[in-house]
Parts: C-alpha cells; structure tokens; sequence
C-alpha cells in the first residue's frame, strides 16, 4: 500500500529559530522540504532553487493566474508562494513535507488541506525572544521593534494550530517536532486505508 505522505507547516514568529529547526528536522530525518517562491531579494548566501525560487512579481503573478501554488500571501512587502507541483507529488509518493511559512499561509493550508498538521515554534518568553532578535546582530534597532510588533500580531493565529512547540533547546525542540509529526502517522484519520485493506485481507483469507 502506497500511503499518502502528510503535509506538516512549521510557522513560528521572526526569531523563534523556526529555520534552524526545520533544517535539522531535513538533515536528520527523510522529510521533504518545500522550497518557496518569492519575490523578495536574495540576501547574501542564499541560492535560487536551494532557501528560495527567486521571482519577479511578473512572473509570480503569473503562477498564481496558472494555479501553481497551493497557497501564497504577502509578507511584509513581497510575496511568497509555495509550488504545488512538488507537494502534490511528494505526498503522492508517500513523502511527508515540509512547508516553513507564516501564519496567513498556514490557515490557508488549514482549509484546504483538512489532515495537514500546523505546528507554532516560539520563544520561551517575550524576553527570550527579543534577546534572540537582538543577539543575532543582523537587524537594526528598529527592524528588531518591527518584528516584535510582528510578533504581537501573530499571537492571535497560534490558536489556529494543531500544536505549539517552545524552542528552549534546539535539539529538545527537533525531537519534539519529530515525534509529533510520528505520531500524526499513527492518527486514526490517516489510516482509514490501512484499516479497509486490513479487514479486506482478513475477510478474504
Ligand atoms: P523571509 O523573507 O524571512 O525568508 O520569510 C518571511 C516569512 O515568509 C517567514 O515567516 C517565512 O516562513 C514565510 N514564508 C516563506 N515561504 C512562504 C510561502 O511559500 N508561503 C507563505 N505564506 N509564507 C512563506
């Protein structure tokens, strides 16, 4: 039986170390990354294809109107986007996927997909989280108190999802994520499959 992978959206406010935690989910266990299209600058490092699919907004325009993402949103000033063509057949292919995007997104997914799994990564505190902001060294003053505000107004989605994890200690965090998403596979509503093919075989023996 080939079983359908799940879809599985990190989200988590600017500083939570969201990224830091689904690169590891991706370096240690067999999860497939959705890479996102974006019409935002590469910042320094980053390739086309590898953090992001960098676009014009001509050309991301131009994905929406051919129904190419399963969800896209403006963040900020840009837009992001995430290929439907990857999900589909990776989940297809029985591969569980990974989709790291922000809180409008996430709903978005929510209501398409009824079985996708929305986990929030936050800071232990208010506190922690603006020490992270700052500590990181590569926002001014004034970008830290834009993603703070951010921050505020995202706290009214964390309802929205299905778990909420604290990224106190990576590693602790990483395990966390990865046993949820384990046991998501075992959930009753995503075996209904198994179940008939179970009691087929048993009836038929
Ligand atoms: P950044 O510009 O810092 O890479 O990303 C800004 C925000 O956009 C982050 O919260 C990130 O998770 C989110 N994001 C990245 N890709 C997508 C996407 O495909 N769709 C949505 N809705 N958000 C995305």
């Amino acid at each position: 039986m080939n079983k359908k992978g799940l879809l599985i959206v990190i989200s988590g406010f600017s500083g939570a170390g969201k990224g830091t935690v689904v690169k590891q989910l991706i370096k240690k266990y067999n999860y497939s990354l959705s890479v996102s299209a974006t019409t935002r600058e590469p910042r320094e490092g980053e390739v086309d294809g590898r953090e992001y699919y960098f676009k014009t907004k001509e050309e991301f325009q131009n994905l929406i109107d051919y129904n190419g993402f399963i969800e896209w949103a403006q963040y900020v000033e840009n837009y992001y986007g995430t290929p439907r063509a990857f999900v589909e057949e990776e989940m297809e292919k029985g591969h569980h996927v990974i989709l790291e995007i922000e809180v409008q997104g996430a709903l978005n997914i929510k209501n398409q997909y009824k079985d996708a799994l929305l986990i929030f990564i936050t800071p232990p505190s208010a506190k922690e989280l603006r020490n992270r902001l700052v500590g990181r060294g590569t926002e001014d003053a004034q970008t830290v108190e834009k993603r703070m505000k951010q921050a505020q107004k995202e706290t009214k989605d964390m309802v929205n999802y299905d778990y909420i994890v604290v990224n106190d200690d990576l590693e602790e965090c990483v395990q966390t994520v990865h046993g949820i998403i384990q046991c998501e596979t075992c959930k009753l509503s995503n075996n209904k499959e198994f179940i008939e093919e179970i009691t087929n075989q048993l009836n038929e023996q």
